[in-house]
């Protein structure tokens, strides 16, 4: 055995596994399968309607498989998904580690479970703290380690601390230790730091650098347990003989398959941004606590943070139902802090007797999934986001409209669509239509601050008038006049249709008129039109309701 392999603990050498159905079947999908002794109905309850939970998961999933090797630019040879990134792990320890004789190389402070699993594998856990300054002390690594040392975990961020890693560290130590010992980068976190392609890029140059990463952490995942190991091909094969033979939940695929969409990544990024700028929020702000002494610097979605008394500190919040993690076993008085949604933080604040002066601002984003027989529909609205729309309908002049709506009414859109294009396009439109208008009815939430209004737009000889009122009583008036025949994939009758379905589903009061004599500028100058009027309508003009009545 050659190179990286011969790391391998020599009793696994050449180890195939379970031979599971699943590796058996010569991957052609027959309809009837009566290969695995799976029950052929579904079982009771709702959710397992959504996908076939009676059906043993594949044990890669292709479709998710690709998908998280797209999203992360990884090439595909190189990913193995697994149950969690904690069952990474443990895989890495069985396949590397001979019990009783191999040893793995921690820097504390560090993430608890690279020891539990040695301990369970019967492999020695050798020791060497981080510095002062949180780095890794190369001279004393080199001191320790011994030609029985298989693996070198790294947590970067670090975990439980949360600062960045110095990536030259990692980059000499895998150098020093090339055919020896594996490095393996634990990514858990970098999604949310400065750096989220971590040690990704120089992947391929580096036979022993494995990486690991989660969807349990910024893609809101740690329920269905996905995660991957990334590396050399040969250690992805080699693992892939010793993991469980279907380690991932259907209802897991599933979900990460969401998570992994376009429209997933979208919200995915929306998200982090408001954590970023939460996170800051509140290392500021807790200052001002009584009994926070320090509080680390942090790349993560924590705050390490030192107190004068643990126990207490917890007590504290504990009075306002408020759990956090006693971090002691790592530091004296250190806690840990997840940062919350925008409203958790300022409660967490004012339990602490912090003053909060912002005006608790409530997310103004959302989702919407439809899926119908005709249509699939991803949709999520950021109402506070100007990044550039993701819009994709399979009618390009359709995706050219919505365009013009999500830029004129400045916020962000991401809009993934699935039809029947080939019957025709009414279905896809009216289905956008009505899930754009449930995602946005949603991201206004109470409306506090709402503002009505309406907007004029020429175009050459064509006019449009929008006015809207975001009512909650749903009521559309449109009237389009054209002379001229219908355009590429949207004729004036669809596109009447899309704003009455649209005003239904939005809960808004809308009244078009256009006229013109051609129909692409009828048609786009009310789509803009309506963008215009939106972005008024939706301009947070204070906190109260734009109407007498004191609901909307
Ligand atoms: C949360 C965490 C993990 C575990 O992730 P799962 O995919 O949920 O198993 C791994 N490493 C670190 C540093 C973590 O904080």
């Amino acid at each position: 055995m050659s190179g990286i392999l011969s790391l391998v603990r020599s009793d696994l050498a050449g180890f195939a596994g379970y031979s599971s159905a699943a590796k058996e079947s010569d991957g052609f999908e027959l309809s009837i399968k009566l290969d695995a002794n799976e029950s052929p109905w579904l079982p009771f309850g709702e959710v397992s309607s959504l996908c076939p939970v009676n059906r043993y998961a594949e044990p890669q999933p292709a479709a998710l498989h690709a998908r998280m090797s797209a999203a992360w630019g990884i090439n595909p040879q190189q990913l193995l998904l697994t149950c969690g990134s904690d069952q990474g792990i443990d895989i890495l320890l069985r396949l590397f580690c001979t019990a009783g004789l191999d040893e793995i190389l921690v820097c504390p402070p560090t993430f608890s479970m690279y020891e539990v699993y040695a301990r369970l594998q019967g492999a020695k856990v050798l020791s060497v703290p981080l510095l002062e300054n949180g780095q890794l002390d190369m001279t004393a690594i080199f001191r320790t380690i011994t030609n029985r040392t298989k693996l070198i975990f790294i947590p970067a961020p670090n975990a439980p601390m949360g600062h960045a890693m110095n990536k030259d560290d990692i980059l000499a130590l895998c150098a020093e230790r090339n055919g020896k010992s594996l490095i393996v980068v634990d990514e858990a976190y970098a999604a949310f730091s400065n750096d989220p392609d971590g040690v990704v890029p120089v992947l391929g140059k580096i036979p022993n650098l494995v990486i690991l990463r989660t969807l349990s952490k910024a893609y809101a995942l740690a329920g269905e347990r996905v995660g991957c190991v990334i590396g050399e091909p040969k250690i992805i094969e080699a693992l892939s003989a010793i993991i469980p033979p279907y380690p991932l939940a259907q209802s897991a695929v599933r979900a990460a398959l969401d998570t992994l969409s376009p429209t997933g990544l979208a919200q995915t990024i929306s998200r982090l941004k408001i954590l970023k700028s939460e996170k800051k929020y509140l290392a500021e702000k807790l200052y001002e606590a009584e009994g926070v002494v320090r509080i680390y610097p942090s790349e993560t979605n924590f705050l390490f943070v030192e107190t004068t008394g643990a126990k207490d500190f917890m007590e504290r919040l504990r009075r306002f139902g408020i759990q956090i993690r006693n971090m002691e076993y790592q530091k004296t008085n250190a806690v840990r802090i997840s940062i919350g949604k925008p409203e958790e933080n300022d409660f967490l604040l004012m339990a602490l007797g912090v003053k909060t002066d912002r005006v608790s601002q409530s997310l103004r984003s959302a989702s919407v999934q439809r899926k119908t027989k005709e249509t699939a529909i991803d949709v999520f609205v950021d109402l506070d986001n100007r990044a550039q729309s993701q819009i994709s309908t399979g009618i390009p002049f359709f995706d050219h409209m919505l365009y013009q709506v999500a830029v004129h009414g400045n916020f962000f859109l991401s809009l993934h669509a699935q039809g029947d294009l080939h019957i025709d396009n009414h279905h896809t439109i009216e289905d956008c239509a009505l899930a754009l208008g449930e995602a946005m009815n949603k991201a206004l939430g109470d409306k506090k601050g709402l503002a009505r209004f309406g907007f004029i737009v020429p175009m050459d000889e064509s006019l449009a008038n929008v006015v809207l009122d975001l009512s909650g009583r749903p009521f559309a008036q449109i009237e389009m006049t054209v002379q001229a025949s219908p355009c590429d994939g949207m004729g004036i009758d669809l596109a009447e249709h899309f704003f009455r379905s649209f005003a239904v589903s939005l809960g808004a009061t809308l009244h078009i008129k256009a006229v013109g004599t051609n129909n692409h500028h009828v048609i786009e100058a009310s789509f803009k039109a309506l963008g215009r009027a939106l972005q008024q309508a939706l301009v947070c003009e204070g906190s109260t309701l734009p109407s007498t009545k004191g609901v909307l």
